[in-house]
């Protein structure tokens, strides 16, 4: 799974500070308010009755919301006989349950408290005798109550989306099961450590098509307009990656081999789903590859669903996206932005889902293998910068998280779901690429295929991913997996040097006050001139270590930790010259980026270096760097700045260089604006109308209203700024629908403060009201932790708008603006 919140952990400054202080409050609270959980062990769950084959017949009534199943669900004693089963079932009807003894059915005695049957079997059943219940029910996904709490949202299993269409929204159902929520829909033992085959018969309006796990292998019309599809899944999986969809998708056609890779998508994104999704053949040969293990199952599908509610699912060849996934063609020309989730749920189908974590409190098995995917997939299709750049944005989403203080494997939580954390994904990530360099790249696959091989359609724990890796390579590595896996946080280095008599010093202190000192092995690269290197490998494990290189002369540079791999915060007391040397000699992302923030940092022009750096990444890095510094609005840097303004193959890059131009305000620059304002890009065509809204506001006003219905990224940020600045009563439709459709994003955020001026503007009551309710969504869709600096700043805006509508009468208004956030 990979979920949307993570997202919030990039969100930048806007949100950081106020996110820190709110994190010690709320923790504080949790603490104070609910310790218990601290002292509940989670066990990974008995195995007594094992899942073997579950079979389902299942219909839908779109007007109550309701599922009609039947099932037939085989088990067998995992070891000890029984003559009980118990079943999860969340918030079902049931109408009858009765065992299967050929052609005939035994009632059998239950009883049900709303999350699960406890059914009592016909005798006692030996270990590897195989039984079968059957159970006629009813799922109820809207009326499912966790513990007698209020029907929880996130965690209904089954999603009817506009079932009866009342508003213009694709009419869909689909199901959401990590973690213990597919016994919604079908009940099962909904637990990690359970795998079962399956057959799944869908009855469904004749106009719609379905998807679930497996193959399709048959469909049959019914007479009263509806139409039965059944699929098969002959391997086994886990329940909670069991997937039912239904809607009117297009089915755009892919292969990998002579297996299908279909992607369902709504008619409009038809002509551009494999723009979007047509990596993912050369993503399974390419992980097929280096795992040595080829693809497992019969055929991979993906689908997108409408007001998902998490960011995408790796449930068995049927991956569910949320709408995140669509962007149209000239969104795509910017890069697609959902290449790295594609990755991530693919690569579930070895790690997660062919070997499944048997425990949440391993969950890193699964989640910290999809992140590094990632990682694997960005070096392999677009080179180490862009993986590395991954590497450290990851990195920096976790230091941020305040989650430093938790373990990667964790048998003490609140709550199941806290394990889909910064933790669980992006420090875990950074470790299999600690792993990864220290045993070797083909230690680490060999490694990898080894525990495929070992664990395939079973179960594992994190401990037997370490024996695996101290059987490839021979050593012990109980060390790394104290440290890294059942340890938490992550060392502080101060880094600091001295040449004297011939001999250069490099001393490292590890400076975290958690007490805790970190073992870590660490390259060292000695730079006597230019590019002479001579690498030294060394290990890190005092609180302060230090190394003497002998040196006729002071070396030129010393590169501490010279992959850049180490998951650590650095303080690395380097001059402008030796970060020149670093700059120009050493061969990583990182190396740059280090010293490209140091030149930055103190405005140097050496930061210039970075605009014409081989990475993307890094340019547009330096790029953002120079926007907001009078230091760099000199000719001989905008010579630099105008050259990508010009022609960056890199549209992000482009653009970025046209807006730092548009803010020169500079007559010269008016013809290259006119040029790109009709670029298919949004952000070069964007950045170009920021530059003409000085140079020519009349022209910057009517382009705006001509190109507000196709206007979307920075062009849509700043045809809504132009249209608010000039905008008239007339113009809240298009600034409204602007603002809805705009996905969740730091610009969202921030041009909810653009609309929500515009709104203190306009008279017209019921429209601020529309107005403030999805300023106010937006608002509810931040996790809670991260809302204190924005709601100081909503108050504000509020009251603007509120004071604005009793001035014309509106006290309603006013009053219902003014009381939103009390
Ligand atoms: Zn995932």
């Amino acid at each position: 799974m990979k979920k949307t919140f993570l997202a919030f952990l990039f969100l930048g400054t806007i949100l950081t500070a106020s996110a820190q202080e709110n994190n010690a409050i709320a923790d504080s609270a949790a603490l104070t308010s609910d310790t218990a959980w601290q002292h509940i062990y989670r066990a990974t769950y008995p195995k007594i009755n094992d899942l073997v084959h579950t079979k389902l017949a299942v219909s839908f009534d779109y007007d109550k919301q309701w599922m009609y199943g039947q099932e037939w669900v085989t088990l067998q004693p995992h070891f000890y006989s029984t003559d009980s089963l118990t079943l999860d079932a969340k918030g079902m009807e049931i109408k009858e349950i009765a065992l299967i003894k050929g052609k005939s059915k035994i009632p059998l005695k239950y009883t049900y408290d709303s999350l699960q049957l406890r059914i009592t079997l016909d005798k006692t059943y030996k270990r590897g005798e195989k039984y079968t219940v059957y159970l006629n029910y009813i799922s109820k996904p809207n009326e499912v109550k966790e513990h007698g709490s209020a029907a929880i949202t996130d965690a209904k299993g089954l999603y009817f989306i506009n079932p009866k269409g009342l508003t213009n929204e694709h009419i869909e159902i689909w199901t959401q099961g990590e973690t213990e929520s597919n016994s919604v829909w079908f009940p099962t033992i909904d637990k990690p450590d359970q795998k079962t085959t399956q057959e799944i018969s869908m009855t469904v309006p004749a106009k719609y098509v379905t998807l679930s796990n497996g193959l399709l292998v048959h469909q049959k019309k019914n007479a009263d307009g509806t139409r039965t599809d059944d699929w098969k899944m002959d391997l086994p999986n886990a329940p909670y990656l069991f997937f039912m969809g239904v809607g009117d998708y297009v089915i755009v056609k892919d292969h990998y081999k002579n297996m299908p890779v279909d992607y369902y998508v709504e008619k409009e994104y038809a002509p551009v789903a494999k723009k979007i999704f047509g990596e993912t053949p050369a993503m399974i040969g390419f992980f097929s590859k280096i795992l040595n293990y080829p693809y497992a199952w019969p055929k991979y599908d993906q689908i997108v669903g409408r007001e998902y509610v998490s960011g995408a699912m790796e449930n068995t060849t049927a991956t569910l996206h949320q709408d995140g996934a669509y962007q149209n063609a000239r969104q795509l020309v910017d890069g697609n932005v959902w290449e790295d989730d594609i990755s991530h749920e693919l690569f579930h189908h070895w790690f997660g889902d062919l070997v499944t974590t048997e425990s949440w409190s391993n969950l890193t098995l699964n989640e910290s293998f999809a992140n590094y995917s990632e990682y694997l997939w960005r070096e392999y299709r677009h080179g180490k910068d862009a993986a590395d750049e991954l590497n450290y944005t990851d990195m920096q989403g976790y230091l941020m998280s305040g989650d430093e203080d938790k373990d990667l494997v964790r048998f003490y939580y609140k709550n199941r779901e806290d394990m889909f954390d910064a933790v669980s994904y992006n420090k875990g990530g950074r470790i299999l690429n600690m792993l990864r360099n220290y045993v070797g790249d083909s230690a680490f696959f060999k490694s990898l295929n080894e525990y495929l091989r070992l664990y395939q359609f079973k179960s594992a724990e994190a401990q037997q991913l370490r024996l695996v890796f101290e059987d490839v390579t021979g050593q012990d590595l109980n060390w790394f997996w104290n440290q890294w896996y059942y340890g938490s946080g992550q060392p502080t280095l101060d880094i600091n040097y001295d040449y004297t008599d011939g001999k250069e010093r490099v001393i490292v202190n590890q400076t975290q006050n958690t007490g805790k000192i970190f073992k870590l092995p660490v390259a060292i690269d000695v730079y006597s001139s230019g590019n002479n290197k001579k690498r030294y490998k060394v290990w890190l494990d005092n609180k302060a270590d230090t190394f003497y290189f002998a040196s006729a002369q002071k070396p030129s540079l010393i590169n501490v930790d010279a992959d850049k791999v180490l998951l650590a915060i650095k303080h690395d007391h380097k001059t402008a010259a030796e970060f020149e040397q670093q700059y120009k000699y050493a061969p990583n992302y990182l190396d740059r980026r280090e010293a490209l923030a140091y030149f930055a940092k103190n405005k140097l022009t050496a930061l210039a270096f970075g605009l014409n750096d081989p990475y993307s990444g890094l340019r547009l890095f330096t790029l953002k760097n120079m926007a907001n510094a009078k230091e760099y609005a000199v000719p001989s840097v905008l010579a630099g700045i105008e050259k990508l303004a010009a022609k960056d193959p890199d549209k992000k890059v482009q653009a970025q260089a046209l807006e730092i131009l548009s803010k020169m305000n500079d007559k010269k620059y008016q013809l290259l604006f006119e040029k790109y304002v009709n670029d298919s890009s949004y952000s070069v065509a964007g950045a170009s109308l920021e530059g003409l809204v000085t140079l020519e506001p009349d022209q910057a006003y009517s382009l705006a209203k001509k190109y507000s219905n196709d206007a979307l990224g920075k062009l849509g940020e700043v045809v809504s700024g132009i249209i608010i600045k000039n905008g008239s009563e007339n113009d809240f439709d298009y600034l409204f629908n602007h603002f809805k459709d705009e996905p969740l994003s730091e610009e969202k955020i921030k041009e909810a403060f653009g609309f929500g001026k515009y709104l203190a503007t306009i008279k017209d009551g019921e429209n601020v009201k529309k107005g403030v309710d999805e300023i106010m969504k937006l608002r509810n869709e931040i996790p809670e932790q991260y809302r204190g600096f924005m709601d100081v700043a909503l108050k504000q805006l509020f009251a603007g708008i509120s004071s604005r509508q009793k001035e014309n009468g509106n006290n309603q208004v006013a009053d219902y603006v003014e009381g939103l956030l009390k």
